[in-house]
């Protein structure tokens, strides 16, 4: 870790501890067993994590003391984070290096006003609130996946191709296809969970349209799904969610229209 990163010397609840403060991060993580109190379960923060999902972890309440924030402040323990204490962007925390904050005017001049400045489209976390138990039942109701249920139970091994080849089963109750091909992860084989009806939508806009997606291409989101999803008619479900999105047929490219051709036009006397 680089000795540049900017961490001092802080007090969580009467104990010393060494806190960075993480602008990259949007709440206080801090390393169990520092804090005094031990959560309750009623209250919880929602931590957005780098591959777009997210995830609502039990907080607590602690008092921290520290050079860029000082109060109570709602935190998640983990078991081995980087530092005691990581202070992410929260209300009233401070920016690195900067101890004392500075008030700051803003001008506005003569050619700025009146123009209405217009906000930025910033995507939104997907915030997917799916626990496994509605996975498992979803699946149970879902009626076009009856045909993969079937074939868990019976443990059929489907030949697609010369050497493709696909089959079905349960993992803590959860419907699982595996798929293997030469071609389609280095040959080994894919573990993707069934999706039913239900939350397709959702797994397709977290890898169609998340803040990590960027609106790629049917194809290509089809593929990202692929690697840990399916269900049938994957293929045709996305290309239509893909023509259908409204971000990408904003910024799609405009093809050229053929001009009509000029023809003698009827005078009317
Ligand atoms: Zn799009």
């Amino acid at each position: 870790m680089s000795p540049r990163m900017p961490t001092a010397v802080g007090c969580v609840d009467g104990k010393r501890v060494t806190v960075l403060r993480g602008s990259g991060c949007s709440c206080v993580v801090i390393r169990h067993g520092l804090a005094m109190k031990s959560p309750d379960g009623k209250k919880k923060i929602s931590i957005n994590l780098a591959n777009g999902t997210t995830l609502h972890a039990p907080a607590t309440d602690t008092m921290l003391e520290y050079l860029l924030y000082t109060g109570k402040v709602d935190v998640v323990e983990m078991k081995s984070p980087l530092y005691d204490v990581i202070l992410g962007n929260i209300p009233g925390a401070k920016c690195p290096g900067i101890a004392q904050q500075h008030e700051t005017m803003a001008v506005e001049t003569r050619s700025k006003k009146g123009h209405n400045m217009k906000s930025l489209l910033i995507p939104t976390a997907v915030d997917t609130g799916i626990t496994v138990d509605t996975i498992r039942e979803k699946q149970k109701d879902d009626v076009p996946l009856e045909d993969c249920r079937k074939r868990a139970e019976t443990g059929e091994i489907k030949h697609t191709g010369i050497h493709n080849k696909s089959w079905y089963g349960y993992e803590r109750g959860i419907l699982f296809r595996y798929f293997q091909s030469p071609v389609a992860n280095h040959g080994d084989v894919s573990r993707q969970m069934v999706v039913s009806k239900e939350l397709r939508m959702t797994v397709t806009r977290l890898a169609h349209e998340s803040i990590l997606s960027g609106h790629l291409a049917a194809k290509k989101t089809a593929e990202r799904v692929l690697q840990d999803f399916y269900w049938p008619k994957l293929w045709d479900y996305i290309s239509h969610f893909c023509i259908s999105c409204d971000p990408c047929q904003r910024s799609a490219p405009k093809r050229h229209i053929n001009k009509v051709p000029l023809s003698a036009v009827p005078l009317i006397v």
